[in-house]
């Protein structure tokens, strides 16, 4: 009778099960490396908002103009600008299992509006969960990725710098805002990008969802 019962559940509420997860870490901590990898592993739709940002910015539209004002010098870009941008993205994937938010929220009103935006499509966050990556190798990752991916923000030592402060002081009190609601975890980001996936994927998989 609990298997009748179970799918009595599943006919009554077949869209349920659904998976949102926030890839946190400092920049270069290769969230987007295994974001992708997860994207796939777990049929989730991938946003990060440096992308997104970055395509805007090819495009040469006004928001990308805009966003790029604050990405050169390695700030920012104002909240009401992000969260509008997610929520559209967001929106023209109605149908999607779940998301991997990768870059986002690095401030607490985007903390708060994701949380906003979940709620109202009856969904949450289920899992933050950090790469931890110690200072050092993240400056090193950083200066061989600006070697061949054209960012200029990856290149400039100087605004890798103010990315990592802008880290510290506006992004890193996210993960608390998570541990305090209990879904918060941290893993070794250091070592083979394998082994890092492997990681993630027993996190994710000892979650009760
Ligand atoms: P990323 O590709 O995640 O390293 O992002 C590159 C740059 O895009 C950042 O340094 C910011 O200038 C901007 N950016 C990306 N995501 C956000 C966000 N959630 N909030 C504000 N700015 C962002």
């Amino acid at each position: 009778s609990s298997i009748a019962n179970r799918f009595v559940l599943i006919s009554l509420f077949p869209y349920t099960i659904m998976l949102n997860l926030i890839l946190f870490g400092p920049p270069g901590s290769g969230k987007g490396t295994q974001a992708e990898r997860l994207e796939e592993a777990y049929n989730l739709v991938h946003i990060s908002t440096g992308v997104l940002f970055r395509s805007e910015m090819d495009e040469g539209t006004e928001l990308g103009i805009k966003a790029n004002e604050y990405m050169s010098r390695g700030e920012l870009v104002p909240d009401e600008v992000t969260i509008g941008m997610l929520k559209n993205k967001m929106l023209s994937h109605a149908d999607a299992e779940g998301f991997i938010f990768d870059g986002f929220p690095r401030t607490a009103p985007q903390a708060e509006a994701l949380d906003q935006l979940l709620k109202e499509m009856g969904q949450q966050i289920d899992a933050l969960i950090m790469l931890d990556v110690p200072e050092d190798e993240i400056v090193k990752r950083i200066v061989l990725r600006g070697k061949d991916s054209n960012r200029p923000d990856d290149s400039d030592p100087e605004i890798v710098r103010k990315r990592f402060q802008v880290y510290q002081n506006k992004t890193a009190p996210i993960y608390d805002y998570y541990n305090e609601k209990g879904i918060a975890f941290k893993i070794n980001g250091t070592g083979s990008i394998d082994d890092i996936f492997q990681n993630l994927c027993d996190t994710i998989d000892s979650l009760h969802v």
